[in-house]
């Protein structure tokens, strides 16, 4: 098996909007990255991720089509995210694969705690593999119901252009993370600088 690319980088703030950047290169996603995702950012827990990793073997078919619906979604919510983030609207026929995510997979919120913290947590009613993405499309919902003033916006390295929520208090956050894009940019600026003095 080939190893890990990378890791997840969840910078986002939304689930939505980390999935929307799983993998930005243009190739499809794995099971493998999928149920990585999913563990990461805690959709499901560990030893579940671990169970959800042999369905590849034990159930190659009802892998295969929900993993047709995974590139499905990750394609509308990046289309989406992108008209918001530009300021623009979008064709109401871009959230029937968000609305097929939410019919299919029925559940309740639960009461539950992690960390010592309460929180509210999505129960599926599981049939299929699709409840899997029933966080992720209600998170996208969530995200086209707060309109064109959600602060959607992508890192401004053009290398990078992951997306993220800005919710800083100024709203004036440019990259995914400082640490990463932010320094490269510094860095580059700096050099620009010394070179225009010299
Ligand atoms: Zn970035």
């Amino acid at each position: 098996m080939e190893p890990h690319i990378t890791p997840n980088r969840l910078i986002a703030g939304r689930l939505a909007l980390d999935f929307a950047n799983l993998i930005p290169e243009a190739h499809d996603v794995s099971w493998q990255e999928f149920v990585d995702f999913l563990v990461d950012s805690r959709v499901v827990s560990k030893e579940r991720g671990e169970r959800l990793e042999n369905l590849e073997r034990s159930e190659p078919g009802a892998v295969d089509g929900v993993l047709l619906k995974i590139l499905r979604l990750r394609e509308c919510v990046r289309a989406i995210f992108s008209s918001v983030e530009q300021g623009r609207g979008f064709p109401h026929a871009w959230a029937a694969p968000i609305n097929e995510i939410l019919r299919l997979t029925e559940g309740h919120d639960e009461l539950v705690t992690h960390e010592g913290r309460w929180r509210l947590e999505f129960v599926a009613r599981e049939s299929g593999l699709e409840w899997l993405l029933a966080a992720i499309a209600r998170s996208a919902a969530e995200l086209v119901v707060e309109g064109a003033s959600a602060p959607i916006k992508r890192c401004a390295n053009a290398e990078c252009r992951l997306f993220f929520y800005d919710d800083s208090r100024t709203r004036q956050r440019r990259w995914c993370s400082m640490a990463l894009c932010g320094n490269r940019h510094k860095v580059a600026a700096f050099l620009r600088r010394k070179r225009a003095a010299g």
